[in-house]
């Protein structure tokens, strides 16, 4: 548990579907919590997994149901594996399995995108609803090779309106791990730290003065506890309160919603 109140932090990152609206609508007290952070001086950032989404459209959603939001403040897994790839991966080659907002997002970071196994240095690997059998072969090629292997986010299936899913990158980065023999060496979006590491990086705040709040304990909650940021679970999202009160790794709040951050 944290020694700190819920009020006591410097800064505030938040996850978005669940936690700050649900679908398009706005949960209740959101704008007001965020509004008395931001009046009290807090730093305040968002987080999503979803790579396609970028921050401007997150940005014009959060502005349009009320809430204010800056490019800087959103973040999602293709910008943490931009950033991160910057530092390992300077200027490399990159065979992408992904769309074109990822693509977008590494030729912003100087990355040079390559269709030849030969060429490539890193693989990339991301959500892909056009994605052929040569691609899937080429990038097989390029990471026996041993190209350096990356991914979005490591959700194996994406849940869509009505119960269905549809095959998410996870499932990718499985088949490549069991065609190559070796795990993928790192994945941006949650639970992996990294999204959260860029954002305290920026901010220059350590771990202990931040607070994670989220819906889900697999992922929001988890990627709190790795980060080393207390973490706050809210019950309008996917997490029900006896699930919250029954998981072994308890978050160190629970909050009914994020209006009691107000
Ligand atoms: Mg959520």
């Amino acid at each position: 548990m944290s020694a700190r109140g819920l009020h006591d932090f410097a800064g505030y990152i938040f996850d978005l579907d669940g936690t700050v609206y649900l679908g398009e609508h706005l949960l209740p007290g959101a704008e007001e919590a965020l509004a008395s952070l931001r009046a009290a001086g807090k730093h305040v950032a968002f987080v999503s997994n979803n790579p396609l989404g970028r921050a401007s459209e997150y940005v014009a959603k959060l502005n349009d149901l009320g809430v204010h939001a800056s490019p800087e403040e959103v973040i999602n897994s293709a910008g943490a594996l931009r950033l991160s790839l910057s530092e390992k991966r300077p200027g490399a080659h990159v065979f992408l399995i992904g769309e074109e907002p990822v693509r977008e997002e590494l030729t912003a970071g100087g990355f040079v995108l390559t269709d030849s196994p030969q060429e490539a240095e890193v693989v990339v690997v991301s959500w892909d609803r056009q994605v052929t059998y040569a691609q899937l072969n080429q990038a097989f090629a390029a990471l026996r090779r041993g190209a350096y292997f990356v991914a979005t986010h490591p959700d194996v299936t994406c849940p869509l309106p009505g119960g269905s899913e549809w095959l998410d990158a996870g499932a990718f980065i499985a088949l490549f791990e069991a065609a190559i023999g070796r795990k993928v060496d790192a994945i941006a979006g949650k639970p992996s730290p990294l999204m959260l590491e860029v954002i305290l990086h920026q901010w220059g705040l350590p771990p202990s003065e931040c607070l994670l709040v989220g819906d889900r304990l697999e992922t929001d909650i988890a990627l709190g506890r790795r980060a080393g940021v207390a973490t706050a679970l809210v019950l309008t999202g996917v997490t029900s309160p006896d699930q919250a009160t029954a998981h072994p790794r308890q978050p160190d709040f629970i909050l009914q919603s994020i209006a009691e951050l107000a």
